[in-house]
Parts: structure tokens; sequence; C-alpha cells
């Protein structure tokens, strides 16, 4: 712990971290130590940690990376994180992400963007200042830079898979359900789940089961047995069939991009799994029905910060200069963006237009890959559409932004378990993920097939 609490202050310049807690950190390594000389261990015993500041936090800042939830500090603990100290972890502090969790860079923070660990030149002093991906940016720069052995993050529609994908960590989205939403600041939440970014497979496979689990306060939340992930990393894959879904092959693919999923298919094939073609004729339809469905419900669940229950708080004249000053200060221009468009679709003259087609579609999406599980166990595809890009590319332009979650958001719609792990390093010099999808409830093929890549 104390290492790594060291760790946090040598990676500042990366701005992973909205607040550091290095006296609560000792702390818990403290009452760690006495648990272990008891012979009372967790399975995440005296592990550091660095927990996304989208998790409430007992008496800990937690922002979002808003400015509206500015001084917030929860009375009560998420239950993800609950389970993780449960189990021994040891929290370092909270992470920058995109505002709510609302983006693909980790630029849209009112802390500041997160600087990827990749970046070539001096700390500091870089030649090029990469994206670490987002939305959870500064859990996966954290871990990236070694300053935490894991982190949590959220995925709404790529946000663990995509950014661990930019800085060459493993990173995986369970399915909806696995993982409790209690206490997770909401952003869309028929799509929102938690789930641990890490160095290897096997570490995520050790921290996932620490932090899922049926919770009776979150009524989405599943009551089945969690598996013991870990046991389920036999490296054993022969006779597998695994998906490969040829709508994924979008027009305009980088050649390498291309080439390190090739390299993915001969992977497996080697180790004894068996390619099959699959077709997900919905899939160009995911991302703008993920655009409907994700606004749509952030703009709800987005409707209670009015400056009276939470943080920051701009007075009016009236009740409703309140409301209005408060959110016009507070929120920031891509979180106003999502709710003008979710206010939009969700509106009575265009709902059956937009939201309820969206939902049609989404059915239809979730079709399309329990009719592909009957013809493989896994599938295989990239997790992004390039390697990380620097910090001012693709920022005017939403759109360029949002088809970075082409790969992500399909499975996120189907509510599928999702993991990308490194395969290899592009031309010019970053990491490339692949993305993993299984059956509901199937963690335990995704991570075993993971590992044959790692
Ligand atoms: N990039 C996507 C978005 O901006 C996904 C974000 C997420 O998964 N939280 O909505």
């Amino acid at each position: 712990a104390e290492a790594h609490v060291k760790a946090v202050e040598t990676i500042r310049p990366l701005n992973a971290f909205i607040t550091e807690t290095p006296d609560k950190a000792l702390e818990m390594a403290k009452a760690s130590d006495a648990r272990r000389a008891k012979g009372e261990a967790g399975p995440m015993e005296g592990l550091p940690i660095a927990v996304k500041d989208l998790f409430c936090t007992k008496g800990v800042l937690t922002t979002a990376a808003s400015h509206i939830l500015d001084g917030f500090k929860p009375e009560y603990e998420s239950t993800v994180t609950s389970n993780l100290w449960r189990d021994g972890a040891v929290m370092l502090g909270k992470v920058n992400l995109d505002e709510f969790a609302m983006g693909s860079a980790n630029i849209t923070s009112h802390h500041g963007n997160v600087i990827s660990p990749w970046s070539p030149g001096e700390v500091g002093n870089w030649s090029r200042q990469l994206v670490p991906g987002g939305s959870s940016g500064g859990s996966a720069a954290a871990v990236a830079a070694r300053a935490a052995l894991g982190a949590t993050g959220t995925d709404t529609g790529g946000s663990i898979r995509q950014p661990a994908a930019f800085t060459g960590i493993v990173g995986i989205k369970p399915t909806y359900g696995r993982c409790s939403r209690w206490g997770v600041v909401a952003f869309a939440s028929s799509l929102d789940q938690a789930g641990p970014m890490t160095r290897t497979v096997e570490d995520a496979a050790i921290m996932l089961r620490s932090m899922c689990g049926f919770d009776p306060k979150d009524s989405t939340s599943v009551d089945m047995p969690v598996p013991d992930f870990r046991a389920a990393l036999t490296g054993d894959i022969r006779g597998l069939r695994v998906g490969i879904p040829k709508e994924y092959r979008v027009e305009g693919m980088p050649a390498e991009i291309a080439a390190i999923w090739d390299q993915g298919i001969e992977w497996l094939k080697a180790a004894g799994a068996e390619p099959v073609e699959i077709s997900l004729p919905h899939t160009k339809y995911a991302l703008a029905t993920y655009y409907i469905v994700a606004p749509a419900e952030a703009s709800s669940n987005l409707a209670r910060y009015d400056g009276v229950r939470f943080g920051l708080r701009v007075e009016g004249g009236s009740l409703k200069d309140l409301y209005e000053n408060t959110r016009g200060a507070g929120f920031g221009k891509e979180v106003r963006r999502r709710i003008l468009i979710g206010t939009y679709v969700l509106s009575a003259g265009y709902y059956d237009a937009y939201y309820n087609k969206a939902r049609q579609v989404r059915t239809r999406i979730k079709w399309d890959f329990d009719e592909a599980f009957q013809r493989c166990d896994v599938i295989l595809t990239p997790t992004a559409p390039s390697t990380a890009f620097a910090i001012g590319e693709k920022m005017d332009d939403p759109i360029q932004m949002y088809l970075n979650d082409v790969f992500t958001v399909p499975a996120s719609l189907a509510g599928l378990p999702g993991m990308s792990v490194p395969a290899g390093i592009g031309s010019d010099g970053l990491p490339l993920g692949l993305q993993l999808l299984g059956r509901p409830f199937d963690e335990e093929t995704v991570l075993r097939v993971g590992q044959v890549i790692e």
C-alpha cells in the first residue's frame, strides 16, 4: 500500500486521480495486516485499488467528474465497493472519468482530461498527449501506469473495454445484473454495469468475483450464484466454437485492426478452438440505437440534479431560477447535449419515431446474439476501431467520437458479458485490444478464452 500511495503521487501529471486517499489507504492496509495475522485474509486482502469516481464512497468526495456534484460526500457506500472492502481491498482514491461517464476519451471531465501513460516523450513534456480512452480513463491510466493493482470501471456502451484496449490492460463488463448498480451514479440504467480493470485476466477473475453478487437494493440485480471465475482459467479451449461476426468487418477498418483480429483467430485455432462465421445483421443499427436509448435514460436520471439535493447550488430569485442556474452552471457541454437529445427523443411527438423504435431495434439486436450463440460459444471481435488518438483529435465532431463505440455497444444493448484483452502493438507503438463476448452469465468462457489470447 505504501508503494502504491507513492506511485499515485508519481503519476500526478497524468491527472488520473480526482481525489487521493493516502491516509485511508494506509489505515485500511493496517487493518488488513491485522486480519492477515489472525489468518482471516479475504480474497482481495491488502490489494491497493483505485475507484472510478462514479461509485459512491462514504465520506469521500464523489464527483462523477461533474461540476454539479461539487462537494458531494455520500452518506453511503456503493454495494460494489463495499464488497471489495469486505474482501480486504485497499482504497487508493477516486479516479477521473468523462463527466457522468459520457464519452470515449476522458476529455469531458470537469477535472480536466486524463493523459495516457503511453504518450510519447518525457512525462509532463510529452511530444504527443494521447487519450487513455473513456469513460473509465482514470481507471485505465492508473492501472496501466502501475499505480494501482486494479480499478473499478463502469461500462454503459464500452467504457471499460475501450479504455482497457487503449492502454493495454484487461477490462471486463459482466452480464447486466451481475454487479449491483446500487450507489453507482446512474447514467443509463438499463445499460450501466460495473466491472474490473486489471493487468491480467487472472486479476480480473479475482476482482470480478469480489465485485459481483445479488443485491436486493438493486431491482435489476440477478440472484445467481457467483462462480469461482479463477477456477475457470484452465487454458483448455479445445473444441470451443468461436464466432466471427461478418458485419464487424466495417468499412474503413484500419488494416492493422483487421490484422490483429485475424491473428487472434489464429491463436485460438492453434489452441484447439474452431472459428465459425456468424451473422449479426442488426449491428449496423446498434450505434444509432444506443445514442437514443442512452441519452433518453440519462436525461431522466440527471433530472435529480436540481441544486437542492446534491452538490452545487446556484441561487436565483425563484425556485425555477435556482434549477436553471444550477443546471446551467453545473453540466458540461456533452452532458447538456445528451440531455437535449434524450428529452427530444422522449417528447410526446417523437417518442414513437425514436425511443420506441430504438427499443424495438434493441430487441432485434438481442435476438441476433441469441441466434448466433446457437452456433458458437464465444464471439471474437476487435475492441475499438483504432488505437488511442491524440488529445485534440475528434474533439469537435461528436459523431466521430461516437463511432469509437461501434464494436462495444451491441453487447451493451444485449446485456452480454464483454471483455477486452491486450493482443498486440500497432505500427504506432500503441496497444491493440481484442474483445470477447459471451452468453448471458457465461463470464467464465469469456475469461478462459481471454487468457489464451493475453
Ligand atoms: N462512449 C460511450 C458514451 O459516450 C460509452 C460510455 C460508457 O460506457 N459509459 O456514451
